[in-house]
């Protein structure tokens, strides 16, 4: 057992004065309403589950389940409770008797193929890319890998027009859905000696990702598994040590945070930088920016199990971009769910992930 289990976490529970502050930000209330549905609300559910209070029913694993884990509310939290470990902690309780059929069949298909979607292919070979020694890898990661080509492809262009010898990896997905949604440790740590030992063996020394979710995973969980021998760079970090001569761009920029990249793992400056780097773009920042900014819907396997949930907190955060003409982020599920909210918001804002503008202009 290597995470926090709700035993452990009892005290942190009983820090919440139940103040509310929780309640100004998180994107789950302002779309319910319901006290259930924040911060204060899911804690004392998780410790009513701890002291055996009630009996398990639908309302409220749903309302443990109704949460993006985007720690906006950790931010604003005058108390520092852990409210992600907590809630987190809790789906684990719950998983393997009232886990959600949307969730069960997401665990399921990581078990059986190694990534969430069911897929078969290896990793990779559709970009006639295979693994070989390198002090530089790329981990594709399930929704580049799969589902969005374009955000894989490019990243690898850029590294390409670089001129950095990097290589991919045997990889199986990170662990971040099942470590989201209260998969199985045992699981998580399969997944987690797979990948390691993929990197070991090619002697990999930086290991740059396109996900916020895997590169979060592997700097924040991987090593409550094991010591890591390399160091996780999520693309944008790398990219703005770089000198990258792009052409101009005169048109109106800004910029979403994703949560697994901003408040988890507190990468704010790299894509900054590198937006910087464009000449003519105008680069201008929402209201609520860096550890501010709301959350896009999302993660925390929310878009998967309440979808219209989801759709409705990307279309008022795609409403905050309005003044631009590009809607620029760095994480392939901000990518998907702000156009998702944006079919909502009929907003005519483009979306795109940040390495699809930089390999466009390098
Ligand atoms: S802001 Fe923190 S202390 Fe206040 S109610 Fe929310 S979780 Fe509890
Ligand atoms: S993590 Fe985000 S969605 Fe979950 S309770 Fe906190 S503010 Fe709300």
């Amino acid at each position: 057992m290597t995470e926090k289990d709700l035993d452990s976490l009892e005290k942190e529970m009983l820090v919440c004065t139940q103040c509310g502050y929780c309640r100004s930000v998180c994107p789950i209330f302002e779309d319910l309403g319901w006290d259930s549905s924040v911060a204060r609300g899911r804690v004392i559910l998780a410790y009513g589950m701890l002291k055996d209070r009630f009996d398990i029913d639908d309302s409220i694993v749903e309302t443990l389940y109704e949460c993006s884990t985007c720690g906006d509310c950790e931010r604003r939290c005058p108390s520092n409770v852990c409210v992600v470990d907590i809630i987190e902690a809790a789906r684990k309780e719950l998983f393997e008797d009232y886990a959600l059929e949307k969730h069960k069949k997401l665990a399921d298909r990581i078990n059986e193929f190694g990534n969430p979607y069911g897929e078969t292919t290896k990793r990779g070979e559709e970009f006639g890319k295979t693994p070989h020694k390198a002090k530089v890898g790329y981990f594709l990661g399930c929704t580049p890998g799969y589902r969005n080509p374009n955000i894989a492809k490019t990243a690898m262009s850029i590294l390409d027009k670089l001129g950095v010898d990097y290589t991919v990896i045997d990889e199986v997905c990170c662990g971040s859905p099942l470590q989201r949604i209260g998969g199985n440790d045992e699981d998580i740590k399969k997944l987690v000696d797979h990948n390691l030992n993929s990197v070991e063996e090619l002697g990999i020394e930086t290991l740059i990702f396109s996900c916020a979710g895997c590169y979060n995973m592997f700097k924040n969980h991987y090593p409550e598994f094991r010591d890591l021998k390399f160091k996780p760079m999520h693309i944008t970090e790398f990219l703005a040590e770089q000198d990258l001569p792009l052409k101009e761009f005169p048109k109106t920029l800004t910029y979403h945070d994703p949560c697994h990249l901003g408040r988890h793992a507190k990468v704010y400056d790299a894509p900054r930088k590198i937006i910087k780097k464009i000449p003519k773009a105008q680069f201008k920042e929402m209201d609520l920016n860096r550890e501010l900014a709301r959350c896009c819907g999302g993660g925390g396997g929310l878009r998967a199990a309440f979808g219209d949930i989801s759709q409705r907190i990307a279309g008022r955060r795609v409403s905050d971009a309005e003044f631009a003409d590009l809607l620029l982020t760095s994480c392939p599920f901000c990518v998907n769910n702000l156009a998702f909210g944006k079919e909502l918001s009929k907003s005519e804002i483009e979306v795109k992930d940040i390495v699809e503008l930089v390999d466009e202009l390098l």
